[in-house]
Formats: structure tokens, sequence, C-alpha cells
């Protein structure tokens, strides 16, 4: 039976070739900074200036000239763009380099690096410029109560109902730049296994969750993700 459903997880190592460092990594951002001081909404209780510092570089980072989309964000656009079925690509990245490349069917479960949420008003709004203490809210101009709109550890990801459904009624599952280790997403496999579908992993090694994948292909995202897309679609 041809898969007509799509879901596909995207990872960290789909943007490492656009110049964007990994979390787990030997170089990766994990090796500079501790997560418990730049990613915990006990952080950002502690030492706000310290978590604002680290996004405001990071976004800084991702704003610079030379970060582009890839190949492989490129592919999975043209994927969701020819695919007669169903396409959901859920990311666990806060970069926009998906929306960039032309993806649209986009869930960002780990939230975006590009906009703030107000703790006073709810409200997200676009944001590309550095963040402090002072900084008021775009919507209710309250000064001070905006964070970065991003999950950090212990709180939950975003649009998790939708994704689970989607897992559950799809036919190929292909997880993408991933290392395996930050839950709810290195389970979303298991769930995607369990509805019946083929299950692919896309990364530069097996990650941590590789067992559970009923096929794998290992090297750069750039390569194997295009050539991969190419294949599916070249089968429909
Ligand atoms: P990761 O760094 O754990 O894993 C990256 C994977 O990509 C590795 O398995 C690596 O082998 C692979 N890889 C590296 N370069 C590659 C390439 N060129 N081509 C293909 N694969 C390549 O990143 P992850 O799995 O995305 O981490 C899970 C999530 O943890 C992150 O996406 C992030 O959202 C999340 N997280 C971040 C924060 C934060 O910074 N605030 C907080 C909590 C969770």
């Amino acid at each position: 039976m041809k898969a007509r459903r799509i879901v596909v997880l995207t990872g960290a190592g789909i943007s490492q070739e656009s110049g964007l460092d990994t979390f787990r990594d030997p170089n990766g951002i994990w090796s500079k900074y501790r997560v418990e001081d730049v990613a915990t909404p006990e952080a950002f209780a502690r030492n706000p200036r310290t978590v604002h510092d680290f996004y405001n570089m990071r976004r800084r980072n991702l704003l610079a000239g030379h970060v582009k989309p890839n190949a492989a964000h490129a592919a999975l656009a043209e994927l969701e763009r020819r695919w007669p079925g169903e396409f959901m690509l859920v990311t666990q990245n806060i970069d926009d380099l998906h929306e960039r490349a032309g993806s649209r069917r986009l869930v960002h479960m780990h939230g975006e690096m590009r906009k703030v949420r107000c703790a006073s008003c709810g409200a997200v709004t676009p944001n590309d410029a550095d963040l402090s203490l002072e900084t008021p809210c775009g919507s209710c101009a309250r000064p001070g109560k905006l964070r970065p709109h991003v999950v950090w550890f212990g709180e939950m990801p975003l649009e998790m109902e939708r994704i689970g459904d989607a897992l559950a009624a799809c036919d190929l599952f292909v997880s993408i730049g991933t290392s395996g280790n930050v839950y709810p997403a290195a389970g979303f496999v298991a769930e995607a296994k369990a509805a019946g579908a083929r299950t692919v992993e896309l990364n530069l090694e097996p990650s941590l969750g590789r067992c559970h994948f009923a096929e794998s292909r290992y090297g750069k995202a750039t390569e194997i993700v295009p050539e991969f897309v190419a294949t599916l679609l070249a089968a429909h």
C-alpha cells in the first residue's frame, strides 16, 4: 500500500549545515551553556537577564546573513507542495528556516525564536529585536513581562493534540536530524509504529531511538533528505 499521510519530524541536525549549532554534538550549544542556566522556567525566574542574553545571541545569529535554509529544508518544502496526500511537518527547531524554504503545513512544537510571549496579557507577537528586562509588550505595553516564545525544559510542548492525531493516522513517519534525547518528540516513532506506519530515520548517525525505526539512512541532511524525497515523489 502506498503511503498517503506523512508526518515528518525535524531536529537541530537539519539546520546544522545552515550554520546553526546543534545541542548535543561535541561543539553543540550544551557544550557551552548549562541547560539549567538558560533553558528552564526556574533559570528565567532566577536570572532573566542571562536567559535574555542567551536568546538575544541566538536570535542575532539566526538573522545573520550567512544563515540560510539548505537543500534539506528545500526538499521538505517541495515534498509538501507536490505530495498528493496529507502532510504535516513537526519541528523541534525554534529557527524559521523551514518557513524561509517555503514550508507551510508546519508545527513548531518547541516554539519560535522570532516571537515573544507576554506573561501579563498572553499575546504572542513577532520580535526580531534584543529583549531586555524593560522591553514593553507590543500588545498591552507593560514593560518587563516578555519572554522568548520557546518551550523550556519542564514545560509542555505546543500543539500536542494536533500532532498526536496526525501520528495516529499516518502511513509514513520520517525523523530527520534529531538525537532522540528529548521527549515527547523522541516517542513519536513509537506512536507512528503503533498506528502501523512505515518509520524512517534520516540522521548523521544512529540516534538513541534507532531500534524503533524500520529503515534508516545515515549521512548529511543536505544529501540524504533530497535523495529520500526524490525517491518518495518518484514512487507516487
Ligand atoms: P540534538 O543536538 O540533540 O541532535 C542533533 C542530531 O542531529 C544528532 O543526532 C546529530 O547526529 C544530527 N546531526 C548533526 N548534524 C547533522 C547533519 N548535518 N545532518 C543530519 N544530521 C545531523 O538536537 P535535537 O534532537 O533537535 O534536540 C532536541 C530538542 O531539544 C531541540 O530541537 C530543542 O528544541 C530542544 N530543546 C532546546 C532548548 C533550548 O535551547 N531552549 C530547550 C529544551 C529543548
